[in-house]
């Protein structure tokens, strides 16, 4: 028996039932979202049900996911998700906010908020049987895809840029998928694994194009709902002259747009539910060279136009943005906005996170990039609470890292020689 009731377009709103369609809306290709069966959640669970479960991973949400718990439990599909959430008190004095935190999803099993998705989206594929699972990938997703693959005993074909970062074609080879460099974009490597996908029946993991990527990435915001009820109380006691209500403000970066979408689509569930009341902000945050969802927001329209993208964060390298319309929603629903940032500032972000003990790749320190920019221009106030969420870990892109400090000094192993460089 399915877990939800069916899938509704993006585009159009056109409803469909779980056996109907498998991808995008037929009529229009637009993004599908999962509908659940809120009336049914609602009857059997209170939030308390769901938040006194005790599993340490993302499948405390079960009640609130599309598919079934897999079997088996200590695989590292079954350790996603549940990531920590940091207090960054240097980082909040230099820019001036009261209350500023870090959601770090570079502790993945992967080390990339991907894990979400692909956890999810092998769960499904062995649901309906699937044999081979396959993606396009700047490289996290494939990761974190071949990971899970590889944790559940699932077939996994993988299509990335050769560009991708060294470390994140290592995590796919070591985790044994089937591994396709193409010579072209991720853009190119998307639409081929749709035309394989198609050509040899295997399952489609693109981001946004398999409408259950959402459904797992929505779990970070079931966490942050969670962690924010907690948080909120506690430094309400702290401080009285701080107002009850003041909404929280989430940055994430973007590239196709699924993982904001994503955080929009588990707040709209619990909104949904009747267990929050209002939104969370949710402020995207895109490389000043890959910016056609920031671009799109500011033209105040749904059509996303593509760009020639050059960035350093290659996690978010998008010509085409795949969850574009979604994406462009998340801020507009939210009263939250679009920044864009130089790759100057994502690796000075990156130093500067480095200095709390958190280490993230590009793409993951864009988020705080936009924090420093907004934070500088008045779009988010000194008693805003403010969370930014870390995406993924510097280990997957050193190079990238290295650009961000001055390198070692080379000494001779004498106290001489070290009192020279002192
Ligand atoms: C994929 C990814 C993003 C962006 O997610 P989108 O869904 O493409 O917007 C950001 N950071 C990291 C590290 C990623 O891997
Ligand atoms: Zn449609």
């Amino acid at each position: 028996m399915n877990k939800f009731n069916g899938y509704r377009c993006s585009i159009c709103n056109t409803e469909y039932l779980p056996g109907q369609v498998t991808y995008t809306c037929p009529k229009d290709g637009g993004n599908l979202d999962v509908v659940l069966d809120y009336d049914d959640i609602k009857k059997k669970f209170h939030p308390e049900d769901v938040t006194s479960r005790t599993e340490a991973s993302l499948w405390k949400y079960l009640p609130l996911l599309p598919v079934n718990e897999p079997a088996g439990n200590s695989t590292p599909l079954h350790a996603t998700g549940w990531t920590p959430v940091f207090a960054l008190p240097r980082l909040a004095e230099k820019l001036h906010l009261k209350h500023l935190w870090l959601k770090d999803e570079s502790r993945n099993p992967t080390a990339s908020f991907k894990d979400r998705a692909s956890a999810i989206v092998v769960t499904r594929a062995r649901e309906i049987k699937s044999e081979v699972v396959v993606t396009a990938s700047t490289g996290n997703a494939g990761a974190a895809l071949a990971g899970m693959a590889a944790a559940v005993g699932q077939k996994a074909v993988i299509f990335a840029p050769k560009s991708a970062p060294q470390a994140k074609v290592a995590q796919l080879l070591i985790f044994g998928a089937k591994v396709i460099l193409v010579d072209g974009t991720y853009d190119d490597a998307f639409d081929l694994t749709v035309k394989a996908s198609q050509e040899f029946g295997w399952y489609c993991r693109n981001t946004g194009y398999n409408p259950f990527t959402v459904e797992g990435k929505k779990t970070a915001a079931f966490e942050i709902w969670e962690w924010w009820v907690e948080a909120h109380q506690e430094w309400h006691k702290k401080d009285n002259a701080l107002d009850e209500h003041s909404p929280l403000t989430i940055f994430v970066s973007v590239g196709d747009g699924n993982i904001i979408s994503g955080i929009h689509k588990g707040f709209k569930d619990l909104l949904a539910l009747g267990w929050i009341s209002h939104l969370p902000r949710i402020i995207g945050v895109q490389a000043e060279g890959s910016a056609a969802i920031t671009n799109a927001f500011y033209a105040g329209t749904e059509t996303i136009t593509p760009v020639s993208a050059t960035t350093i964060a290659d996690s978010i390298s998008v010509d085409l943005p795949r969850d574009g319309v979604r994406a462009v929603r998340a801020a507009t629903q939210t009263n939250g906005t679009y920044l864009t940032v130089e790759d100057e500032d994502i690796i000075k972000a990156i130093a500067e996170l480095g200095t709390m003990g958190i280490f993230a790749e590009p793409a993951g320190a864009t988020a705080y990039a936009g924090l420093v920019k907004a934070a500088a221009t008045g779009v988010v106030g000194s008693d805003d609470p403010i969370l930014v969420m870390n995406t993924g870990s510097g280990l997957k892109d050193v190079r990238a890292a290295l650009q961000a400090v001055q390198p070692a000094p080379v000494i001779e192993p004498t106290l001489n020689g070290l009192k020279k460089i002192l």
